[in-house]
């Protein structure tokens, strides 16, 4: 049995002092080193970026995806990877719609850098270590494990800017626990087919943008942005609502590219059929919006762009999200 580590940066890898603060610098070695209980595990330690998460790209996840996909292949029993958290509810659930294996993936960050009192990484590798070793963890896809909580990476979000309880998954809750050091699964959502790979260069290429309606906003931003869009997701109020204004533009934007319709609440699914008005929800939906259902704007983004990279037309997005919405 043995675990390939990769190491991308983030808060958990970060080091530094003073005024010029802290950035990740700490190698694999650095990370491993010391932690309780984490040498019972055999760790294949490969590091392979020390940024922020805020520098990563989709081609450096699915590049990763495709090197832990090998190391899986060639016998190891699972993967984790450390990265920041800031993006990591996106590049779990980017690699979850890639990752055709059984074995477990798991990533894991820390909210604590290593210079602060109780830095949570330690303890959040750990916890990673044993969710990728867990016969319970194969079949589940992309996992997170922080906090010691086990969350499936199409339901996870990051919901706190400082807390080291800050993943959550708000409309499924974690599917298991890490118990005095046992993954404790409690829950087995089904999974999803995994999409076909992606041109590097055409995922490049495309163009996906995601705009948050707010109260009294200007339609014309939206045209603004719109220009050379392959793509757009908006987050709408509650049930997915939009400015009576918005309503037309988008319309017009609807017959040229695809607008997934999602909701910007942070929990809950957009709605079909319940509010009539003219920016509701069915108003949307008649002017050719697609649904997004339970999907969160930031992962919304994700499944559209990597569709729309593998060449999906309109009626292949919707049914995708119909799906997996
Ligand atoms: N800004 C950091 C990053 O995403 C935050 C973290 O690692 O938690 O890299």
């Amino acid at each position: 049995m043995s675990i390939a580590l990769y190491t991308l940066g983030g808060t958990i890898a970060m080091a530094g002092t003073g005024a010029q603060g802290v950035v990740s610098r700490l190698s694999g070695a650095d990370l491993t080193a010391a932690v309780p209980g984490l040498a019972e595990i055999p760790l294949d330690v490969r590091d392979v970026e020390a940024v922020p998460s805020a520098a990563l790209s989709y081609r450096q996840i699915l590049d990763l995806v495709d090197a832990a996909g090998a190391a899986v292949a060639a016998g190891a029993t699972g993967a984790v990877v450390t990265q920041g958290t800031d993006t990591l509810e996106e590049t779990a659930f980017l690699a979850d719609l890639v990752w055709p294996h059984p074995a477990p993936l798991v990533l894991t960050g820390a909210m604590r850098n290593p210079t602060l009192a109780g830095p949570d990484g330690p303890a959040n590798l750990l916890a990673a270590a044993r969710v990728a070793a867990a016969p319970a963890a194969r079949d589940l896809g992309v996992l997170v494990a922080l906090n010691d909580e086990v969350h499936a990476a199409r339901f996870v979000r990051k919901t706190h800017s400082t807390s080291t309880a800050t993943f959550a998954s708000p409309n499924a809750g974690p599917l298991g626990h890490v118990i005095e050091g046992e993954v404790r699964l409690l829950t087995r959502p089904s999974r999803h087919s995994p999409l076909p790979p992606v041109d590097a260069d055409r995922l490049a290429a495309t163009r996906v943008a995601l705009h948050t309606v707010t109260l009294d906003d200007d339609p014309a931003l939206l045209d603004r942005l719109a220009a050379g869009l392959d793509g757009l997701v908006v987050a709408g109020f509650g049930v997915g609502h939009v400015p009576p204004p918005f309503a037309p533009v988008l319309g017009a934007l609807a017959e040229r590219i695809p607008v997934v319709l999602t909701s910007r609440t942070g929990a809950g699914s957009v709605l079909r059929h319940t509010y009539g008005a003219v920016g509701s929800e069915t108003d949307l939906a008649r002017r050719g919006l697609i649904w997004g259902g339970l999907l969160d704007p930031y992962k919304a983004k994700v499944l559209l762009r990597m569709l729309l990279a593998g060449g999906a037309e309109r009626a292949a997005v919707a049914e995708t999200f119909a799906r997996r919405g």
